[in-house]
């Protein structure tokens, strides 16, 4: 009974967030492209081709907070057109999408994260992703799931030209 009284007071919403980046083994200037994910470096001969880090589970997940919140999407508040955002550390941008959740009295429950990408393996990296994505986000790595999988080999991600990441999320009314 308990339960259901708390439920009822309670101002909780969902979101969704998808991203995908291209995968490349140089940028424009010929420098090596990182492979970042949820805030991890991963040993690849490829990375993201991006305006920022390239860090596709984090974009998703930026996106799911805002939609949860309805306050827009990741380009609106930092556009890849912005000199500010060249090469940005993604983490940096989770945690301002935090703060702008925050300052409208919406609290992070829960998230959960999915990558799509067919090599390299990235289990060995998970429990360090959920650690990253948990400090930014301000709440338990318990609270934060991170899954991989590939496509069998089918697509653009098992043709290994791209990354994909989903998000979803919980947010809540900060309660005090
Ligand atoms: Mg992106």
């Amino acid at each position: 009974m308990k339960t259901f009284v708390f439920l009822r007071i309670m101002n909780i919403r969902i979101g969704h967030g998808y991203d995908v980046h291209r995968l490349a083994e140089t940028n424009e200037k010929g420098e090596k492209l990182p492979l970042r994910l949820c805030g991890v470096t991963i040993p690849h001969s490829k990375g993201c081709v991006a305006h920022s880090d390239g860090d596709a589970a984090i974009h998703a997940l930026c996106d799911a907070l805002l939609g949860a919140a309805a306050l827009g999407d990741i380009g609106l508040h930092f556009p890849d057109t912005a000199a500010e955002f060249r090469g940005i550390d993604s983490v940096e941008l989770l945690r301002r999408t935090v703060k702008l959740l925050r300052a409208q009295g919406w609290t992070v429950g829960n998230v959960d994260c999915t990558v799509a990408l067919q090599t390299p393996k990235i289990r060995p990296y998970i429990d360090d992703m959920r650690r990253e994505l948990a400090t930014a986000l301000g709440i338990d790595v318990g609270a934060v799931s991170v899954k991989a999988t590939t496509t069998e080999r089918l697509g653009f991600v098992g043709r290994e030209e791209g990354v994909e990441a989903h998000a979803a999320v919980l947010i809540h009314e900060r309660l005090c």
